[in-house]
This record gives C-alpha cells, structure tokens and sequence, in this order.
C-alpha cells in the first residue's frame, strides 16, 4: 500500500461515522490526488480555483470538489460549472455572484459561512452576529442557485488545546443555533491536520485534513 493509502486508512479509521473527511490535496500533484482516489477518496479540497480546475479537468468527474481557500468574485465563473461546496464565504456580494455563475450552469452551489472564531487577527471571515442578518436577509433567501449548507472556522493556530476547544466550541454553540432556525444547516467544518480530534470531540461534522495525509506542502515549488 502507498503512503497516501495509508494515511488514508488511518484517519478514516480514527473518524465517527458521521464525520466527512475532505483531502485537501492543495499544492500537491494530481499524481498524489490519484492515489487517493485509488484509495477510495471522492471528496477533495484545493485553495486556489485555478489549481482546482486544472486538476478536475484532469481527474474523474464522480470526485466531489471542495473551495477550501478566500475566493475572489471575479473567479468564481472558473469554478461554477463543477464545483460542490464553497468553504469560505463571507459577504453577500460573494453569494450573489456563486448563485449568478450556479444558474448559468442550472447548478445549486452549497455554500458554508466563515465565522471568525480565532483570536489571531484575521482578515477573513464574519462575526456571527453578520452571518445571522445575512442567512435571514431577503436578498439571501431570494437566490435559488445556492443553499447554504455549513458553517466553517479556523482556530488560532496554537500548541494550547483548551483555546482551540474553546474556539471550536463557541462556532458549535452558534451552528446548533443557526441549525435549528434553518433546517439546511448541517455541516460544522472544523478541523485540520493539527486539530482534528479536538473538532471531533467538539461535534464537528466535516474535516479538512491536508498534511497528515499527504505529507508537508512545499510552497517553494508549487
Ligand atoms: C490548508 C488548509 C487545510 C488543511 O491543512 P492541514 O494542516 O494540511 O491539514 C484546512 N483548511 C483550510 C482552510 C486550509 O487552507
């Protein structure tokens, strides 16, 4: 078995059944992607759109593709035609163009909201108090192309588990919230390499995990 099989088994074996692991396979080959697929993965996480859309260009088309990264509106178009999740939306600009592109192919484009739960400065990402007033916003209701499905956040990139914990917790208090007013809520996309126990034992329904399945990214080359 290659490594990337082996990572594989090993995380999905420490994974709860209701939790989806999504391979972020961002700066790495498609080679690489390849064998995950062999492995049995369809749900894979890029960063940046060109990237993503060379290697869907590239791979088979039942894989599920996740925007993992900040998107700028002016390329969302490069993506719309196939992508199935888009992680980190934080405006209603940024929504009213995912769901412009969606109709132009007659898709429906989930979409999770980026709250900022991090105490590191961080440019991305909305209060929780903004996702509120936009997932009830007429302007947002009113566009049929995209469903917003989840909630994602980052945690301060820490060795100190009890803020992780504590960051994680306070997006899960606001996603059961968000949850039980809007049905279609059901994703809670929390965790990383480092932090994917921590999300788990913290209710989080979705992880991303790059390094540990892939090895470490090397941005030099990519
Ligand atoms: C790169 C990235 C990940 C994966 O990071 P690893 O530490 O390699 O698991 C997860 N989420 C986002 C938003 C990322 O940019």
């Amino acid at each position: 078995m290659n490594v990337i099989a082996a990572n594989l088994q090993q995380i999905r074996a420490s994974l709860p059944a209701h939790v989806t692991l999504v391979a972020v396979s961002k700066t790495k080959p498609i080679t690489d992607l390849s064998e995950a697929y062999d492995a049995g993965q369809r749900i894979f996480g890029e960063n940046k759109i060109q990237e993503m859309t060379q290697k869907w260009e590239a791979l088979p088309k039942d894989i599920e593709w996740h925007m993992i990264g900040h998107v700028q509106t002016n390329k969302v178009k490069y993506m719309a035609p196939y992508v199935h999740t888009i992680h980190a939306v934080d405006s209603l600009k940024l929504l009213k163009e995912i769901n412009k592109q969606a109709l132009k192919h007659d898709r429906i484009i989930h979409c999770f909201l980026q709250i900022k739960i991090a105490q590191e400065d961080s440019k991305f990402g909305m209060h929780s108090s903004e996702a509120t007033t936009l997932i009830n916003s007429e302007a947002v209701q009113a566009l049929s192309n995209i469903r917003i499905t989840g909630v994602m956040g980052m945690a301060t990139f820490t060795e100190d588990t009890a803020q992780i914990q504590s960051e994680f917790d306070t997006l899960r208090q606001f996603f059961i919230t968000l949850s039980e007013q809007h049905p279609s809520i059901t994703e809670l996309s929390i965790g990383m390499s480092g932090d994917y126990k921590i999300a788990i034992a913290t209710g989080s329904t979705m992880v991303r995990i790059g390094s540990s399945i892939f090895g470490a990214r090397n941005y030099q080359h990519s």
